[in-house]
C-alpha cells in the first residue's frame, strides 16, 4: 500500500532511505536544512518542501531523520514543528540516535495530540542505507510497529520490536557501545600487523573469515588500508552516541569499563581534530599513541 511519507532530514543517511521509500511506491515528500538533497529527492521520482509544515501538509507518516536531540527536539516539538502542524492519528517515526529520554518526551508530547509515536533508530552504515539491508530496533506500540513494518521493510532487513518508547534507543546505545570498541581494537591490530610487516590485505582478509571476522571488519577494512576516512558515520556523532551509551548505562548501574575507555579514545579523536572524519579515523588515533606521523587532514 503506498502511503504519504513526509521525510525530514535528508543527510547521509536519509538522503538514501527516503529513496528507497520512493523506489518502495510511496509518496515521499523531502525537507532538509540545505535544498540540493531535496533536489535530488524530487530528480529521484520524490517531493521537495521548504518547510517542516510544508513536507508534513497532508502526510500520513512523518519520518525524522536528524543528527542528534536538539534537532529532533527543535523539529517535532518546536513551535514551526511538527506535532504543531499534523493531525491527530499522524504516525511519527524517529529514525535518528537520541537519547531514550527524549524519546520518552516526544512520544508524551505527541500523545496529548493524539499522535502515534515510534523511536526506530537503525544500524548498517551508509552502506546499510543505500543497499537497503539496515537494521532497525523500534520502540512503541505494537500496533504502530506493525503498520509501519512495510515502511521498515524497505529500508533494513533486520526489523525488530524491541519494547516501548525509548526501548529502541537504549538498543542503539548499546549497538554504539559494541562497534566503538570494534572499531578501536581492529584499529590496534592494524598498528600491530604493519608494524609486524605482514600483508595487511591478507592478514585481515583471513581473520574475516574466522571469529575475528564481523561486520565492522568487512565494512572498514578497506578504510584503514587506504586511510581514506570521508563520513560514512562521524565521530562527531559517534561522541554524541558514546555520551548517551554511558549516561543510560550509568541510570541503571551497568559498569562500562571498556566502553568508558573508548568514549575517551572518541573525545580524543575529536579534540585532534578529526571529529569530521569517518569513526573508522580511529586508526588515526592509535597512530599517535604509536609514535607515528599522522597525515594533516585536507
Ligand atoms: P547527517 O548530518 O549527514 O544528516 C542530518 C541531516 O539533517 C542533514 O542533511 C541536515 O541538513 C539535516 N538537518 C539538521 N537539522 C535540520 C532541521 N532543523 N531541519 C531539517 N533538516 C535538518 O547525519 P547522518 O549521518 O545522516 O545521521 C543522522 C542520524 O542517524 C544521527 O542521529 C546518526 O547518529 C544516526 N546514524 C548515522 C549513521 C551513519 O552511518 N551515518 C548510521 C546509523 C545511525
Amino acid at each position: 500500500m503506498s502511503r504519504k511519507i513526509a521525510f525530514i532530514g535528508l543527510g547521509i543517511m536519509g538522503r538514501p532511505m527516503a529513496l528507497n521509500l520512493v523506489r518502495a511506491g510511496h509518496h515521499v515528500t523531502g525537507h532538509n536544512l540545505t535544498r540540493e538533497p531535496v533536489d535530488a529527492l524530487v530528480a529521484a521520482g520524490g517531493h521537495g518542501a521548504d518547510s517542516v509544515a510544508g513536507a508534513v501538509a497532508d502526510a500520513e507518516v512523518v519520518i525524522t531523520m536528524l543528527p542528534a536531540d536538539p534537532q529532533v527536539e527543535q523539529v517535532l516539538l518546536g513551535p514551526d514543528g511538527v506535532l504543531a502542524h499534523v493531525p491527530a492519528g499522524t504516525l511519527v517515526i524517529d529514525m535518528s540516535s537520541i537519547t531514550p529520554q527524549t524519546s520518552v518526551a516526544v512520544a508524551a508530547a505527541a500523545a496529548e495530540k493524539g499522535v502515534r509515536t515510534l523511536d526506530a533508530p537503525v544500524s548498517g552504515g551508509e552502506a546499510g542505507a543505500v543497499e537497503a539491508v539496515l537494521s532497525v530496533m523500534v520502540g512503541g506500540a505494537a500496533a504502530d510497529f506493525a503498520e509501519a513494518r512495510p515502511l521498515f521493510d524497505a529500508l533494513g532487513t533486520t526489523v525488530v520490536h524491541v519494547g516501548p518508547a525509548g526501548a529502541g534507543q537504549t538498543v542503539k546505545a548499546a549497538n554504539q557501545l559494541i562497534v566503538a570498541v570494534h572499531l578501536q581494537v581492529l584499529a590496534e591490530a592494524v598498528v600491530f600487523l604493519e608494524n609486524t610487516g605482514v600483508d595487511l590485505a591478507a592478514a585481515l582478509d583471513v581473520l574475516g573469515g574466522g571469529l575475528a571476522g564481523s561486520t565492522v571488519l568487512d565494512r572498514k577494512k578497506t578504510n584503514m588500508l587506504t586511510r581514506e576516512f570521508a563520513p560514512g558515520f562521524r565521530i562527531d556523532l559517534h561522541h554524541k552516541d558514546m555520551g548517551i551509551v554511558t549516561e543510560a548505562a550509568r541510570a541503571v548501574g551497568a559498569p562500562l569499563p571498556l566502553g568508558t575507555l573508548a568514549a575517551q579514545l572518541v573525545a580524543s579523536a575529536r579534540a585532534n581534530g578529526d571529529g569530521p572524519l569517518d569513526h573508522s579515523a580511529l586508526l588515526r588515533g592509535v597512530e599517535r599513541l604509536s609514535g607515528r606521523e599522522v597525515a594533516p587532514l585536507g
